[in-house]
């Protein structure tokens, strides 16, 4: 797909993160304390520091652990909604450029991902 760097995704990020993603930025020198926020739900996500993800750097307009930025980072706009499944989340302006072949790729990792939080069966 083509990234317009609008920002959006990075914005008041509610990302999800996974042990394996929470390793992976910890091995690469992050604190988990510092970038992760745990919720009531019991869910551990990105922190937002003001309006924007942790990891994002505003005036660069770019994230600054791209390389290791998390699954579903790597992932979106391809989401997982409860009752819809696998989408394009509307939030993003250039959802409708992503290749069938990106969104059939990517919605197979995501069904992989939902089955082993056992959301879905
Ligand atoms: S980790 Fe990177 S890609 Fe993911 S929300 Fe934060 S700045 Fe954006």
């Amino acid at each position: 797909m083509q990234c317009s760097h609008c920002e959006k995704c990075c914005e008041e990020t509610e990302m999800e993160l996974s042990s394996r993603d929470i390793r992976r930025l910890e091995e690469a020198g992050h604190h988990r304390e510092e970038f992760t926020v745990t919720g009531e739900d019991g869910v551990t996500r990105l922190r937002n520091i003001g309006r924007w993800c942790y990891f994002y750097n505003h005036a660069e307009k770019r994230c600054r652990v791209y390389k290791d930025r998390p699954l579903g980072c790597y992932l979106y706009p391809v989401v997982y909604l409860i009752g819809e499944g696998v989408v394009i989340d509307e939030l993003c302006p250039m959802g409708e450029t992503i290749s069938e072949h990106e969104l059939r790729t990517k919605g197979r990792i995501l069904i992989k991902v939902v089955k082993t939080m056992k959301l879905i069966s």
